[in-house]
């Protein structure tokens, strides 16, 4: 962890959860409250339950979030939610450039920056994707791929309030497969240095997540690492059990 930046544990839902997952919601808002009050936990939702899931977590310590914005906030745009809308919703998060939708939706890292500045134009904090596939991490192109991603996907009006940078490797999300340590801390420490040469004292303070088969068997040993801030979670925040275990190492 980075001392002074409180952590920020995330979960991802994808595309899961109907009504019945707000029970869910509850569980973990329940659990949260047991343990101490040093890391925000923030539930990344379906848009469709971000209204109810905001009203369900009003008096709790878990803040809502969507997955994915449109780049424009109103318009002809079929099926598309807008930074707005998910505002309007009571959502303070949105993901953006998840490598799902980079890989499912063809999102350019241009695009992706278009995204977090309509979330940060609607008050909303913009995670950022970026992270490796398992083809350019063999070529060892890692440093170089997250560079590129940062440099085009990350808005020249970040802050450490408005962005926070998750590093996803792609061949570790929903695999079991996590890098080693060494390598999240070399990784880290990299987008540490590119956000403070590039933001100053914005990109010292801007929190960096991991994310990648985080579970509560390794959340210690991840949340250990320098410049590790938090964590992005998808399978194991779709049960309270596991979400809660995670938490435990925060
Ligand atoms: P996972 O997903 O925890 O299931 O690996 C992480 C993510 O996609 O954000």
């Amino acid at each position: 962890m980075t001392p002074a930046l409180r952590p920020l544990l995330a979960g991802n839902w994808k595309m899961n959860g109907t009504a019945s997952a707000l029970a869910t919601l509850d569980a973990i808002a329940e659990g949260i409250t047991r343990l101490p009050d040093v890391f925000d936990t923030l539930l990344c939702t379906p848009a469709t339950l971000v209204h109810r899931a905001a009203s369900a977590a009003k008096a709790s310590r878990i803040q809502i979030g969507g997955q994915d914005c449109h780049t424009g906030q109103a318009g002809a745009h079929t099926g598309d939610v807008s930074a707005d809308m998910l505002a309007d919703c009571g959502a303070h998060f949105v993901i953006v450039g998840h490598s799902e939708r980079r890989a499912d939706h063809a999102e350019t890292d241009g695009l992706v920056c278009r995204k977090a500045q309509a979330a940060i134009a609607s008050g909303l904090t913009a995670i950022i994707c970026i992270g490796e596939t398992g083809g350019e991490k063999a070529e060892g192109k890692t440093l170089a791929v997250v560079e590129r991603q940062l440099l085009k996907s990350v808005p020249d009006s970040a802050t450490a309030q408005n962005v926070v940078i998750a590093y996803e490797p792609v061949w570790a999300i929903g695999t079991g497969l996590t890098p080693t340590v060494e390598d999240v801390a070399s990784v880290h420490r990299f987008i540490r240095d590119h956000l403070a040469a590039r933001f100053g004292a914005e990109g010292a303070g801007m929190r960096l997540l991991y994310g990648g088969s985080v579970k509560g068997a390794n959340a210690h040993e991840l949340m250990a690492i320098d410049h590790v801030d938090g964590a992005l979670v998808g399978g194991a925040s779709l049960k309270a059990d596991d979400f809660l275990a995670i938490a435990r190492a925060f």
